[in-house]
C-alpha cells in the first residue's frame, strides 16, 4: 500500500513538473572564437547560436581571466589561440562539468575588462565582446598623438586618414571576397608614405591595423593630431554588380542630397553596431568646452572648406578613375560630423563589381589612388 501510494505521489510530481524533468532548454552553441589587437587594448569575440550567461573571474596569480560560460557547448574546433601581442599571451576553450564552457584569456599585464553582447546583424550570429583594455595605454595613446601635434612646425598642415571599418566590420565585401577594411588601409598607408615627402603637410592615420575604431572616436583622434582635414576612406557595394566608379562626399546638416546618399551614409554608419562601439564619455563629437555660436560659426566653416577639397578631389579622381556623380553629395555621416574639421569621405570604387574589385586589388591603381588624393592634398592647402 505505502509503495503504491509513493508511486501515485512520484507521478504526481512528475505530472506538475514534467518540463524541468524531462525537456531541459538545449545548450548555446559557441561556433567560433576570433581576436583583434589594437594599440590600447585587445578584443575577443564568441560566435554564439543564442545571447549566453557567463560570470567572469579575474584572477591575480597568475594573471588571467577567467570567463565561465553557462549552458554551453563548444562547436568550434578552435581551443587554443596564440595572441602575443602586447596584451594577452593566448587563451584557452575548454568545456568543463554541468555543460559549462570555460574561456581563460592569459594575461601580459593588468587589464580592464569589458563584456558585452552584440545581436546579429546581417550575416552575423549573437556575439559575446570581451575588451580587455590597457587604461594606461590607452591614456599613452592620447598624449603621444597630442605631442606630436605640440611638436609639429608651426604653419605645418595636418592631414588625418581615416581607413574605415576594421576588426568585425569588413565594410564591403567584393564577389572574390576582397575586405573594404583591408583596401581601405592599404591605400591609407600609401597616402602617408606619401606624405612623408611633402614639405609642410604631415599625415596620421586613425587606425593602423585590423581592428575596431568607434566612427565618434575617429574624430577624437584626428582632433587629438589637430587636423586641418580628415579623409575616410571607403570602397562602396551595391546589389547592382554593374555599379562602378569613385564618388565623394561631405556632411549635411539638413538631411541628403538624395536618396542614394542617405543609403550609403545610413549603411557607413552602421560600422558602429557591426564594429561593436563602445561610446565612452570622451567620445564627444562636440567639444563642451566650445560655446554654441562658435560652434556654428567653426562648422559652417568647416563645411565650406571641406565642398572646395570634394570638389578639387573630384577634379583629379576623374583623371584616374570613372565617377559615379559629377559633384560631391552630401548625407549624415558621423565620421563627418567634426565642426572643427574641414572632412570628406571618398568611396574609391565598387567593390562589388568585379572589374573595381580586381582594380582596387591592384597595388598600382591602389598607389594612383593614393597619389591623387595627396596631389589634392598639396592643392587644398597651397591654392
Ligand atoms: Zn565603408
Amino acid at each position: 500500500m505505502r509503495i503504491f501510494l509513493k508511486i501515485i505521489f512520484i507521478s504526481f510530481i512528475g505530472t506538475f513538473f514534467p518540463l524541468h524533468q524531462t525537456n531541459p532548454s538545449p545548450p548555446v552553441l559557441i561556433t567560433d572564437i576570433r581576436f583583434w589587437s589594437a594599440p590600447d587594448h585587445t578584443r575577443v569575440v564568441l560566435d554564439l547560436s543564442e545571447p549566453i550567461q557567463y560570470e567572469s573571474l579575474p584572477q591575480e596569480k597568475p594573471l588571467q581571466v577567467h570567463l565561465i560560460l553557462k549552458k554551453a557547448t563548444l562547436r568550434t574546433p578552435k581551443r587554443e589561440l596564440e595572441i602575443n601581442d602586447p596584451f594577452l599571451i593566448r587563451l584557452s576553450l575548454t568545456e568543463i562539468e554541468k555543460g559549462e564552457v570555460r574561456l581563460i584569456l592569459h594575461q601580459k599585464r593588468p587589464l580592464h575588462v569589458n563584456i558585452f553582447p552584440l545581436k546579429p546583424y546581417l550575416d552575423k550570429p549573437h556575439r559575446l565582446v570581451i575588451d580587455l583594455v590597457d587604461l594606461v595605454q590607452e591614456k599613452k595613446e592620447q598624449e603621444d598623438r597630442q605631442k606630436q601635434k605640440e611638436a609639429t612646425p608651426k604653419g605645418t598642415k595636418i592631414v588625418v586618414i581615416d581607413p574605415g571599418h576594421g576588426g568585425e566590420d569588413p565594410g564591403a565585401i567584393g564577389p572574390k571576397k576582397t575586405m573594404e577594411k583591408e583596401i581601405v588601409l592599404k591605400v591609407g598607408e600609401k597616402i602617408l608614405h606619401l606624405l612623408k615627402k611633402e614639405k609642410g603637410i604631415q599625415g596620421f592615420l586613425t587606425r593602423k591595423g585590423d581592428y575596431f575604431i568607434p566612427l565618434e572616436e575617429r574624430i577624437k583622434i584626428a582632433r587629438d593630431y589637430g587636423a586641418d582635414l580628415l579623409i575616410s576612406l571607403h570602397t562602396d557595394g551595391s546589389f547592382n554588380p554593374k555599379a562602378r566608379g569613385s564618388s565623394v562626399y561631405c556632411l549635411s546638416l539638413s538631411g541628403a542630397t538624395d536618396e542614394a546618399a542617405k543609403i550609403l551614409a545610413d549603411k557607413e554608419n552602421m560600422s558602429n553596431i557591426l564594429g561593436g562601439a563602445v561610446l565612452k564619455p570622451t567620445s564627444m563629437v562636440k567639444d563642451p568646452n566650445l560655446n554654441q555660436i562658435l560652434l556654428d560659426l567653426m562648422q559652417n566653416n568647416s563645411m565650406k572648406e571641406s565642398f572646395r577639397f570634394a570638389e578639387i578631389l573630384l577634379e583629379n579622381i576623374k583623371n584616374i578613375n570613372g565617377l559615379k556623380y559629377p559633384t560631391y553629395r552630401q548625407a549624415n555621416f558621423i565620421v563627418l560630423k567634426a565642426p572643427d574639421i574641414p572632412s570628406v569621405l571618398v568611396e574609391m570604387a565598387f567593390i562589388s563589381n568585379r572589374e573595381d574589385e580586381y582594380l582596387l586589388n591592384q597595388s598600382d591603381f591602389q598607389e594612383k589612388m593614393a597619389k591623387t588624393i595627396v596631389l589634392s592634398i598639396k592643392k587644398y592647402f597651397r591654392p
